[in-house]
């Protein structure tokens, strides 16, 4: 028989939130414990200098991520987030492409916008589109994938180089944080799957209309009223004593609950948990590089677009083309340059890109280098992501380095709290599903 239990939760990014969220509204008494003073971990938001609050680094999803966009339904923050159809490809010097879905029945619905790409000869076309073929017909046969590079995938379709540095990889290394030669086929192969062909809409681009941490704001929770929300409570040591967790130490205080979730991430684990012994010598982190800055006059008119062929791979207007904010994914080519120097890079390149960055001057500019950004999707790695379950019977993992089937991405974390909260239930004697399948 279920019963109301009483779970702690380790961690307020969000893979613990979605796990508090979905205990909650399923009726348990959950206490969140997050060390920092806001919520939402690497995805958030928080004030620089001068009362400016900006985003840790622009974050996006894909109308696919159904478990994330679930996770803010819960919350009663749907509607914050805006879907773009149109992704916008730019060359230097100015020409600019547009790839959307057209009339054609899926899953030919990209192919009048794709035909029209202005970056890619018709012959580079033809190879991505019989790539694009294989895609759906490899993605749920083959079990190598999680083997093979996809930059090993992408050569035995025989892709031309420019279709790897102006296609596949500008989609991909932003979607996975990875560049093609490390990261696994799967990973590659999902994102086209899900992302691209699944569903004709499925590719749409959601950009929070509000920073991110507004999303996990104090009225979203009291709609689930069974979650409490602690913030500067940093979970010095979970105690495991014959078997079980006994308690969580806080301040040196012990604190109770019949069930514990830690969604911590995979380099915090040991330090808190040692008892659990989790084997993380298999992970490694990539990083991604945030480049906030604001001008005098707009720059640009595009809502967001890909930059190709330079360093600075995604452009997104953050205020009627005054402020921009760069992203470059696995970037660890700019981690060990200055600060000045990757702010004289970026406005070199992005002059490049939209000549009004010459006339106009820059006000302020601000990076922000995550060096442990997300793990590293390389091939090998699946197998050994820990599942929610651990050989202690109370304690269950979250985190988007768990094994959720996806990347290290907002949706692979949601899952993954869902995929504890559901382990949770179980051991409460409730079967509660909370994970929403991948469409497709
Ligand atoms: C720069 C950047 C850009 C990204 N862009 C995207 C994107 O566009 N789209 C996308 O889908 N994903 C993106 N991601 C990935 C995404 O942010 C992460 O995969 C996801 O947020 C991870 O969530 P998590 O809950 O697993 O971990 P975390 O967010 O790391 O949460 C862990 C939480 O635990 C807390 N904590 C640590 N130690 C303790 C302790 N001792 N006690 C209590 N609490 C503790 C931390 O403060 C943190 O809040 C990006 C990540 C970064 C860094």
């Amino acid at each position: 028989m279920s019963a109301v239990a009483e779970v702690i939760v380790i961690g307020g990014g969000l893979a613990g939130l979605a796990a508090a969220a979905a205990l909650g509204g399923a009726g348990h008494r959950v206490r969140v414990l997050e060390s920092r003073p806001f919520l939402g971990g690497r995805a958030t938001s928080y004030e620089i200098g001068d009362a400016e609050t900006i985003d840790n680094c622009q974050h996006i999803l894909l109308r696919c991520c159904v478990n994330l966009l679930d996770f803010y339904k819960r919350l009663g923050v749907d509607g914050d987030i805006v879907f773009h159809r149109q992704f916008h490809f730019i060359e230097p010097g100015g020409r600019r492409s547009v790839l959307r879905a057209g009339v054609l029945p899926r899953p030919a619905h990209f192919a009048e916008s794709f035909l029209g790409l202005r970056f890619l000869n018709l012959q580079e076309k033809l190879a991505v589109m019989r790539a694009i073929q294989a895609v759906s017909r490899e993605y749920f046969r083959r079990d190598d994938l999680d083997r093979i590079t996809m930059l090993d995938w992408l050569r035995e379709q025989r892709q031309p180089r420019r279709a790897l540095d102006r296609f596949w990889g500008p989609v991909l290394v932003s979607a996975v944080n990875e560049e093609l030669d490390r990261m696994a086929a799967r990973h590659g192969l999902q994102v086209f799957q899900l992302g691209f062909l699944a569903r004709r809409d499925s590719y749409e681009m959601g950009v929070p209309a509000v920073p991110l941490g507004q999303l996990y704001r104090s009225e979203a929770w009291q709609r689930l009223g069974n979650v409490e929300i602690h913030t500067r409570t940093p979970v010095e040591r979970v105690m495991i004593e014959d078997d079980a967790v006994k308690a969580v130490v806080v301040g040196g205080e012990e604190l109770r609950a019949d069930h514990y979730v830690c969604a911590l991430p995979f380099e915090r684990v040991a330090g808190v948990a040692p008892e659990l012994g989790v084997d993380v010598s298999a992970f490694e982190h990539s990083p991604i590089t945030g480049i906030h800055l604001w001008f005098d006059r707009p720059v640009t008119d595009l809502p967001h677009a890909a930059l190709l062929d330079r360093t600075i791979q995604w452009m997104f207007n953050k205020d009627r083309g005054r402020a921009v904010q760069l992203v470059v994914s696995a970037s660890r080519s700019l981690v060990a340059m200055a600060r000045g120097d990757v702010i004289a890079l970026a406005l070199r390149e992005l002059a490049e890109f939209f000549p009004m960055v010459r006339e106009a001057k820059l006000e302020k500019a601000h990076v922000v280098k995550e060096v442990r950004a997300t793990f590293s999707a390389r091939p090998g790695l699946e197998v050994l992501r820990p599942v929610a379950r651990t050989q202690v019977p109370n304690l269950f993992l979250a985190g988007d380095w768990t094994r959720s089937g996806w990347p290290a991405t907002m949706e692979g974390a949601v899952r993954s709290g869902y995929l504890a909260a559901e382990a949770v239930a179980e051991a409460t004697g409730e079967a509660r599903g909370f994970v929403l399948q991948d469409i497709g």
